[in-house]
């Protein structure tokens, strides 16, 4: 299951307690984690601590988001309390997006399918792709060590979602509709992902190192960073079984990557790590 990893160095995974920690901070101190609430609450979805979840997770996932469910964090896939904080702002980047779309999140969400599982997805660590499962609840009861291999690294991606499952789009218009974004338009999915990797601190540098992709220097750093947003999404929408094949999946997120890139609300353009090119 595990693919193209190329983090160098196996790592220790935090426990629920160190997730939950970590959770409670970035909550009270991260400037971009508090941003992201702040906007949400403005936008008409306030949330509080029971938004967030650290679950053990079968799947190859650091995280996920679902509108119905909230914010869950894969405490058995994630490592570094900065990972932790990245995952946060990921997550909650797709929650601000369905919010600010018109979707509601947490007890007044409703689900929009007929399973309510989430799936937990991105930022982690972890394998590649095809370790997505189904669901919250799937990751939160079937404490299945998943294969985490030693240093496996970019994970896979992350499937957010509303209702039945795996919520990774699938080939529409790429214009928000009034109640949320539609997880499976893949243009909406796409630019959901860039901007999260943009944003959240996925493709820092030091993340970048960890991961062993060093900066190509005759691309230099911005069109490195680039890059990393644009593999780290591309991984995410590949998980999205209406995206097509992972080159289809790719090339959408090549489409979207101008003007998601551009977008950086709520936060300033200068907490972006790539800009449009
Ligand atoms: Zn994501």
């Amino acid at each position: 299951m595990l693919q193209s990893g190329q983090e160098p160095v196996a790592l220790d995974t935090l426990t629920r307690a160190d997730v939950a920690d970590a959770v409670d901070h970035g909550l009270a101190t991260a400037g971009p984690v508090r941003k992201l609430l702040h906007a949400m609450a403005e936008a008409g979805c306030p949330v509080d601590r029971g938004f967030f979840h650290v679950l053990r997770c079968s799947a190859a996932v650091g995280g996920g988001f679902a509108p119905e469910h909230g914010v869950i964090l894969c405490h058995n896939r994630l490592h570094t309390r900065r990972e932790v904080l990245n995952a946060l702002a990921h997550e909650l980047i797709h929650a601000y997006d369905h919010c600010r779309y018109g979707g509601r999140v947490g007890a007044g969400a409703e689900p929009s399918g007929s399973g309510a599982s989430t799936s937990p997805g991105d930022d982690g660590d972890g394998g590649g792709g095809a370790a997505l499962t189904s669901g919250a609840s799937d990751a939160a009861a079937s404490a299945a060590p998943t294969a985490r291999s030693s240093g496996s690294s970019e994970d896979s991606s992350h499937c957010s979602g509303s209702g039945g499952g795996v919520d990774c789009g699938g080939g529409g218009s790429g214009s928000p509709r009034s109640g949320g974004l539609d997880w499976s338009d893949c243009r909406q999915h796409a630019c959901t992902e860039i901007r999260a990797a943009n944003l959240s601190g996925d493709c820092s540098l030091l993340q970048e190192l960890l991961r062993g992709n060093l900066p190509l220097l005759p691309l230099g750093w911005a069109a490195q960073q680039r890059a990393c947003v644009a593999r780290r999404a591309a991984l995410s929408v590949a998980m999205n079984p209406a995206c097509g094949t992972r080159d289809e999946a790719a090339a959408v997120v090549a489409e979207m990557m101008p003007a998601c890139l551009a977008d950086t609300a709520p936060l300033d353009a200068s907490e972006a790590v790539a800009t449009p090119p």
